[in-house]
């Protein structure tokens, strides 16, 4: 076999979180779509479990590792599929990383993808977890067309965007057991000048920076209470503001802030003073750290408010 299979490899390393004391078995940059095949052959024969890392900015996988194989998709390129004089649809590897696609796609005078300037991570991973940017109200399923992507034997499917389900921080990916791979994601992109596109991400990572806070993280750990996710009506709720109730949506930090968990530390990991929905690893946190201050929010804002707070990250356990 091509394609070179590391073992023993360390976990925290590869995630944006850097927390986590685990290893993984087995770990493999895949360069090319054959070289997946062979991986994921070779990898069904042992019977091995994989899990597709994008850029590890929004997952922690437990302490105690992963006894499987963590494959990265390390081919990455862009193609033109179609154009006419106001739009153009590209087909993109889905381990590209996202900030050079949209870096490419501002110099070119694309515009869609200028509003997710600022999100870490992959293609692949925006996809999979509908990635957005609330303040905008966009989601990259916005401009998704169409996806290719394969099963566990390597079997090849292609799917329009109206069989994919996106909707805040969802996918069709994300509703299915993972073992579905995303290859390649068409993308439909408005043309106008790099210009206007630059003002627009300038002005959107200048509010970013206001409201994001540094620090290793992987970002908002839990989604927003919504009137579409929520297991409980918040329309009449006494403790939580009219302007959230007619939005129709409660921020999680500000339900975690109103617990006064803001600043709360655990080990090497503490809950964000700037946004109370990071979980931020300032001193070598372990997994078992982060997952204490999960809870602890989950717990403190269901018995504060009867609301539940769903994961946006994802916890492999
Ligand atoms: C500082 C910071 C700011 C952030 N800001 C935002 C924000 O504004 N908006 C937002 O939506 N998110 C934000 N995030 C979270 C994160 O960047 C996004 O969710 C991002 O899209 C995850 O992409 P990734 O490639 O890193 O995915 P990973 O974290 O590597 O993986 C996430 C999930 O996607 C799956 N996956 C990845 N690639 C594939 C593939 N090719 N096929 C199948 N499954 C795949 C993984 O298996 C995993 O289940 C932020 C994170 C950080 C650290």
């Amino acid at each position: 076999m091509k394609a070179v299979i590391q073992k023993n490899i360390k976990i925290a390393p590869l995630l944006s979180f850097r927390a986590g004391r685990g290893k993984a078995r087995y770990f493999c940059k895949v360069q090319s779509q054959a070289e997946l095949k062979e991986v994921l052959a070779w990898a069904g024969k042992q019977n091995l479990s994989y899990f597709v890392l994008g850029g590890g900015s929004n997952v922690l996988f437990s302490d105690r590792g992963f006894d499987g194989l963590i494959l990265k998709l390390s081919f990455h390129e862009i193609k033109i599929s179609k154009e006419d004089d106001n739009v153009v649809f590209l087909k993109v590897s889905a381990g590209l990383p996202l900030a050079e696609l949209i870096s490419f796609c501002a110099q070119q005078g694309w515009a869609g993808l200028d509003y997710f300037i600022g999100i870490p991570g992959t293609v692949g991973g925006a996809v999979y977890g509908n990635a957005g940017w609330p303040r905008q109200g966009v989601s990259i399923g916005d401009l998704v067309t169409g996806v290719l992507f394969c099963d566990q034997d390597g079997l090849e499917e292609e799917r329009g965007a109206d069989y994919l389900d996106f909707s805040y921080r969802n996918s069709w990916f994300k509703n299915n057991p993972r073992n579905n791979i995303i290859l390649e994601v068409e993308l439909k992109l408005n043309k106008t000048s790099s210009n206007e596109i630059l003002i627009r991400q300038k002005q959107i990572l200048t509010t970013r920076q206001k409201n994001i806070p540094s620090g290793f993280s992987a970002g908002c750990v839990f989604k927003n209470v919504t009137r579409e996710n929520s297991r409980q009506d918040f329309s009449f709720h006494p403790l939580v503001p009219l302007s959230f109730r007619e939005k129709g949506v409660i921020p999680a930090g500000w339900l975690i802030d109103q617990c006064g968990l803001k600043g709360y530390e655990r080990g090497g990991a503490k809950i964000s003073k700037k946004h109370a929905n990071f979980i931020i690893n300032f001193r070598q946190a372990t997994a078992k750290d982060i997952y204490f201050l999960i809870k602890l929010a989950q717990e403190k804002v269901l018995k504060k408010f009867g609301l539940n707070l769903d994961l946006e990250i994802e916890y492999v356990l």
